[in-house]
């Protein structure tokens, strides 16, 4: 994004609509300006800010820059995946996809939180780790198209110096593996310079308990127990078997 500065009158309303603090003032000549190497193309100052004179303008985002936009714009629409906000469904939708089964968890590593963002170097950090550890990442997550190593968790080059708000590593593992994975994930977390959260989807047990959270406590690990129910989204498109049906 940028701010036409023959346009712009410096009266600072965009700037509070950032979410990465990208937008600052250049005192000497009375205008904002913003920083392209902060700015993760999310459109919210050009949307909502509502600049009197029109300052605000999209310029033409072209590859990798166009990353940005992709995975922080809650309005792009990802090529791959047809599908806007960081381009995946995620496992909340596996009543119906089926991405995961009994005995296995869904996880979502969220990489980036408004004001820090994340850029590709951090994540590919955490993914190559994951990889090691010897995790398949998602193929419906267009997260994954970008690697140009699947099998490793190492993005393609161009991309690692591109920030984006926040972007979603996603895979599927057993759920005894759990543990070894909070201590990959602790580990590689000190050598990053943004945050993650993490998100564990599983069925429920037939008592009606969800599986990991005695592994989450005995980890010691703080968790908020979300039920997700999707209405409208069809039939189950697999059986128990893993058939597609
Ligand atoms: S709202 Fe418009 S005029 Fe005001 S500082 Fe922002 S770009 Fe400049
Ligand atoms: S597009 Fe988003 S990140 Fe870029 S300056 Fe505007 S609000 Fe900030």
């Amino acid at each position: 994004m940028k701010i036409n500065s023959d346009l712009c009158t410096g009266c600072r309303k965009c700037n509070i609509f950032c979410p990465v603090e990208a937008i600052f003032e250049d005192r000497e000549n009375k205008i904002s300006i913003i920083d392209l190497n902060e700015c993760v193309e999310c459109g919210n100052c050009l949307r909502q800010a509502g600049c009197q004179v029109g300052a605000i303008y999209q310029q033409e985002l072209t590859w990798p820059r166009s990353v940005r936009s992709i995975m922080s714009d809650p309005l792009t629409i990802t090529k791959e995946s047809g599908i806007a906000g960081r381009g995946t469904e995620e496992m909340k939708t596996n009543d119906v996809t089926g991405r995961f089964r009994r005995g296995y968890v869904g996880v979502g590593i969220e990489m980036g939180r408004p004001i820090l963002g994340a850029y590709f170097s951090d994540v590919e950090k955490v993914a190559m780790a994951v990889a090691l550890f010897g995790v398949e990442f998602e193929t419906c997550n267009p997260l994954t198209s970008l690697m140009s190593d699947q099998a490793t968790g190492k993005f393609m080059d161009e991309l690692l110096g591109e920030k984006v708000l926040s972007t979603i590593i996603e895979f599927t593992i057993p759920i005894e593996r759990i543990t070894g994975l909070l201590k990959v994930l602790k580990d590689v977390s000190e050598k990053i310079d943004t945050v993650f959260s993490l998100c564990f989807a599983s069925r429920l047990d037939v008592d009606e308990v969800i599986p990991i959270n005695h592994i989450l406590d005995d980890a010691g690990i703080w968790y908020a127990p979300n039920g997700k129910t999707n209405v409208g989204l069809g039939r189950p498109l697999f059986t128990e078997k893993g058939e597609i049906v």
